[in-house]
């Protein structure tokens, strides 16, 4: 490959990117990368209503077609990842284009939803400022960004505890008081895995997004998942046993009524790679939005010299990686040659159906809250050997004495002792298969969990908003 090989599309710039086997200039790759979300922007009439600037016509006034534009909100949650970034840079370039081409009218509104943990808040804050004030400047009246701290979703005058049943996987729940609650950090720090931390982190995390969705009257959530992540998000489902939500996770052409109020979820970079998506990062100068993530640079022509006093990345250890993690790292190594798979591994997925549900009534799951199809303990129960072997001599008597008085055998001691005050106090309590096997990573086999969800739109602790007179915003509470 030459060094000054030119762009395929114009045939006059210079290579930025290579993608797909293609040279891209950087104009020509960004809007390469724009047209693909724009894409699925449009592809249904309920999300080209959203996103199309209106106007009177036959059937609606000047007031109604304003109106709509105003009413055409969508909340985008923002994690600082590569992704949502450049999903947000392209509905704000849609904004800034419709603005010059409609004569100062927009089709939609914007609503950022930043969820933090309390050390990443004043980091997440300088990140959400920079954007407002610099990337977002021409259209803040369009974007609003609010703040949810994840400790808000244990806000509740309730608690129950939910409690697995090792000898036969049943879960019942029990009320406890309210000083029993655990923080979400304690929680997390319960977890006797990475896999199951990230899984109760992920599941709170899409609570608090769908619920503040909801909540706010959105008219859609637009989650930035690029084609990649989609891939390692569908085949770490099916490892945690959480096949049966595939369907409705990638569902955008449906009502998603999870909450209660109906909902539509739009991943509108679902056919773009995560390099692809890195590679816009780099070439449109948004790196320095990025929080907790490092993009790639393998399909930029010119690659990012590395620092002369920069650490060699640390290579994890395969053992301590989460099912996600490792999922994610094969797409990785693939993306470059077979990126084929990839997109057959959404395409397929996004093709499945909800499974036929073998119980007799339409439950949700207490922890996840997705619809559960099938008695996951029952199936465990068949499958697994739950009872120990007897003791059967004095020296077996014995060593199971040492091992009772032990820090393991103490725990065992705890969670046995728990165990047989549920059986008295708790009842049976409706769990998906994959939370159990979550629940199952917990300490003690156990967690306090709020019974009823406090409103996420109102423990929003902080909303920005950039003032005309000058560049810093205010906050309000
Ligand atoms: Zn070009
Ligand atoms: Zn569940």
């Amino acid at each position: 490959m030459g060094i000054n090989q030119l762009c395929k599309r114009c045939k006059t710039a210079e290579a930025a990117v290579v993608s797909r086997k293609e040279p891209f200039c950087i104009a020509c790759f960004r809007k390469f990368v724009s047209l693909k979300q724009r894409k699925q922007m449009m592809s249904d009439q309920y999300f080209q209503d959203i996103f199309k600037v209106m106007y009177p016509d036959k059937k609606k006034t000047a007031e109604e077609a304003e109106r709509l534009n105003q009413g055409s909100r969508i909340l985008v949650p923002l994690s600082f990842g590569s992704s949502s970034i450049v999903m947000l840079d392209v509905l704000n370039d849609t904004l800034t284009e419709q603005r010059e081409m409609h004569r100062g009218k927009t089709g939609f509104r914007i609503d950022v939803l930043v969820c933090y943990l309390k050390d990443d808040l004043e980091e997440l804050k300088r990140k959400a400022e920079a954007l407002m004030t610099v990337k977002l400047r021409d259209n803040k009246n369009s974007v609003k960004v609010h703040l949810v701290d994840i400790e808000s979703s244990m806000n509740s005058p309730d608690f129950t505890r939910i409690h697995l049943q090792d000898s036969t996987y049943m879960v019942r729940n029990a009320s406890v008081s309210a000083n029993e609650a655990q923080s979400v950090k304690e929680l997390l720090s319960s977890c006797s895995n990475r896999s199951a931390r990230e899984d109760l982190l992920n599941i709170i995390k899409t609570a608090i997004i769908k619920r503040f969705g909801v909540q706010g009257g959105y008219k859609a959530i637009l989650w930035g998942h690029s084609t990649t992540r989609l891939a390692d998000e569908i085949m770490s489902l099916v490892v945690k046993g959480r096949a049966s939500q595939i369907a409705n996770a990638l569902n955008d052409s449906e009502e998603d009524f999870e909450y209660g109020e109906p909902l539509r979820n739009l991943h509108p970079m679902r056919d773009i790679l995560l390099s692809e998506i890195d590679a816009y990062c780099f070439v449109s100068d948004l790196t320095q939005y990025l929080h907790k993530y490092k993009p790639q640079d393998t399909l930029l022509v010119n690659k990012i010299p590395v620092a002369p006093d920069a650490q060699p990345p640390r290579a994890k250890l395969t053992k301590n990686m989460t099912i996600n993690e490792l999922a994610r790292q094969y797409f990785d190594g693939i993306e470059g040659s077979y990126s084929n798979v990839i997109s057959t591994v959404v395409r397929t997925g996004a093709k499945l159906d909800d499974p036929e549900n073998s119980l007799k009534s339409k439950v949700r799951c207490g922890i996840c809250n997705n619809t559960v199809f099938c008695d996951g303990s029952h199936w465990l129960r068949n499958i697994t050997v739950t009872s120990s072997h007897p003791i059967e001599d004095a020296e077996e008597e014995a060593m199971f004495r040492a091992w009772s008085a032990s820090e393991q055998g103490k725990v065992r001691g705890e969670y046995l002792k728990l165990t047989s005050e549920m059986e008295i106090s708790g009842h049976e309590f409706p769990v998906c298969y994959g939370c159990i096997l979550t629940l199952g990573e917990v300490k003690h086999k156990s967690l306090i969990w709020p019974s009823s969800q406090s409103n996420s739109v109102e423990s929003v602790i902080e909303d920005f908003i950039i003032s005309d007179e000058s560049d810093s915003e205010h906050e309000g509470h």
